[in-house]
């Protein structure tokens, strides 16, 4: 299957050396359903993936990284600098806004026209109320409907502050990468679902990186 899919690969600088190899073996699995088979490796980043230092710090269908008791973790972390931009991966339209309970940051959800259904996570929710002025008078713990038609590789927003690793989650962190990054763990979480039932390995859609 995986050979008649359009392959698209795009060169990407490696600052990682560890992460290439992971990229390749442990992260590129799952499946596409039939009718969305045609999109593997077709959509764009979320993050550009030039990005100085982007760092793939959780894969999907792994325990969560930092919350293990949390269970399965349905996307990939793409860990980069605080206020690095969000970009949509196609045409669509955002759906819902939401600020996020735990760590009080921006949850955007958008339906792609492929058919694909994206979460957003841990954004800044500060910066882009200009954006959206929906989010202006929401509190932590609530989420807002909208429908705002979105443009592929658009700027949807920004990647918050998250805060710190600590305990196990950082002894498992490589040491370029804690050169880079330190103890902090600010990245995006993004989730791609197929009609909302079927959670769907980001790393399958997006371009493939060489
Ligand atoms: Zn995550």
């Amino acid at each position: 299957m995986l050979e008649r899919s359009k392959q698209q690969v795009i060169p990407h600088q490696w600052a990682f050396a560890g992460d290439k190899k992971r990229y390749c073996k442990e992260s590129v699995k799952g499946f596409l359903p039939e009718e969305i088979r045609h999109l593997m490796w077709s959509l764009d980043w979320p993050v550009d993936p030039n990005t100085q230092n982007m760092h793939l710090n959780c894969f999907y269908d792994m325990p969560n990284c930092g919350l293990p008791s949390s269970g399965k973790h349905w996307g990939v972390d793409i860990q980069v600098a605080v206020g690095t931009h969000v970009l949509t991966p196609e045409t669509g339209k955002i759906v819902e806004l939401s600020i996020n309970e735990r760590q009080a940051m921006l949850d955007i959800i958008m339906i792609g026209n492929s058919g694909i259904y994206y979460i957003f996570g841990h954004l800044d929710w500060k910066v882009i109320s200009d954006k959206f002025a929906e989010i202006r008078g929401l509190v932590v713990g609530e989420e807002v409907r909208v429908k705002k038609e979105v443009d592929q590789r658009e700027m949807i927003g920004e990647v918050g502050y998250f805060g710190r690793m600590s305990g196990k989650f950082l002894e498992t962190v490589q040491e370029d990468v804690k050169n880079v990054y330190g103890d902090t763990n600010s990245h995006l979480h993004i989730e791609c679902w197929y009609r909302w039932k079927t959670p769907i390995n980001p790393l399958l859609l997006f371009k493939r990186l060489s």
